[in-house]
């Protein structure tokens, strides 16, 4: 079996080709694994170090908005795993148009080359974001939810989806579509909150908490959220939509609360600024579709993977710099 691996260079995609090359998805045992990756500030080569050695590792940097480059690399492709993505929020907010470019015309360009190649399956890596926003006592999203995306990044990501739907409806091409929550874990550039907050205090810096704290995000080690694409990729309906959920509800007050134990400081280390623009109050997803179909459940405590988290950018302090 031959993987294309979109975004393979970054926090979760390298976290797939990590686990791929070393075989711990028996459906995808032995394969062989190419990653494109245009090494933006949140790609790093280094993160698939780890298995830089194996024969099954080929890397390609290049842009997913590069038709002909995608048009090569797909050659002979069976599965695409399409990960290639500008990710943060706050940098969709001061500026959309990469997010446009790279989430919604590169994965138009790529659906192009895989339909051209003629791939068995394609697998589009999504976010809860395109849902919205939830209330308090609000039911956790299906799959059968309305796309209501507010930031800029949830609107690029909600475009791609429809796009990778309409390819399939259109043209036939086999997709599935992922949808994961909040994914933490090593190996993440220090933007997001986990990773930043991380590393700030391990700088003995402050932390930025948003307006009141009390956003929830849903939590999901990135082990679990891999392992949910693997599950999809091997098994998933051509056309289906999974989320991917960890389980883990809490405000963010909550969690900083506690990072500060994790890393042994107080609450004097915590700044309060404005809160980011058009927030989303709460995820929350139901993940009784792809558990029943698929046998996913998310298998990390977050109170381990939370503690191994911090343990690895112990380990790894000034990877990027002191912080983002
Ligand atoms: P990331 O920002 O860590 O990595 C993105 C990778 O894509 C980087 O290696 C970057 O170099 C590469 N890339 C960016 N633009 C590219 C382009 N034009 N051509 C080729 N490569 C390009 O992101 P991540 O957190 O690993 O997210 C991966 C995917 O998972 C994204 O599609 C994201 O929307 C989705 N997702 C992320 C989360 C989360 O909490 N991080 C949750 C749900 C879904």
């Amino acid at each position: 079996m031959r993987i294309l691996v979109t975004g393979g260079a970054g926090f979760i995609g390298s976290n797939f080709v990590r686990q791929t090359v070393r075989n711990e998805y028996p459906a995808l045992a032995g394969a062989e694994v190419t990653v494109v990756d245009k090494l933006t500030y949140a790609g790093r080569r280094e993160n698939l170090e780890p298995v830089s050695g194996s024969p099954a590792l080929r890397f390609v940097e290049g842009d997913i908005c590069d038709g002909p480059l995608m048009r090569e690399v797909m050659r002979g492709a069976d599965l695409v795993v399409h990960f290639a993505a500008e990710s943060h929020v706050d940098r969709s907010i001061s500026g959309a148009e990469e997010f446009v470019r790279t989430n919604v015309l590169g994965t138009q360009t790529l659906l192009t080359a895989a339909l051209e190649a003629g791939v068995g399956r394609f697998v589009h890596v999504s976010t809860d974001e395109v849902y919205g926003s939830l209330d308090a006592g609000g039911t956790p999203w299906t799959e059968e939810e309305p796309l209501a995306p507010n930031s800029p990044y949830a609107a690029s990501k909600a475009s791609a989806d429809l796009m990778v739907l309409a390819f399939h409806r259109t043209h036939g091409l086999p997709v599935c579509l992922t949808r994961g929550s909040n994914t933490y874990g090593p190996y993440q550039y220090p933007e997001k909150i986990i990773p930043l907050f991380v590393s700030n205090l391990l700088a003995g810096r402050k932390v930025p908490l948003y307006g009141d704290g009390a956003n929830v995000r849903e939590w999901l080690h990135v082990d679990d959220h891999c392992r949910g694409v693997a599950l999809v990729a091997e098994g998933g309906e051509p056309g289906g939509i999974y989320n991917v959920g960890g389980g883990t509800e809490l405000t963010n007050r909550e969690l900083t609360e506690r990072l500060l134990e994790l890393l042994g400081v107080d609450r004097s280390m915590v700044e309060q600024v404005a809160d980011r623009k058009g927030h989303d109050r709460r995820y929350a997803m139901d993940i009784s579709r792809i558990s029943a179909a698929l046998g996913y459940k998310p298998t990390v405590p977050f109170e381990d993977g939370l503690a191994a988290t911090v343990d690895w950018y112990r380990q790894h302090h000034g990877l990027w710099g002191a912080g983002a």
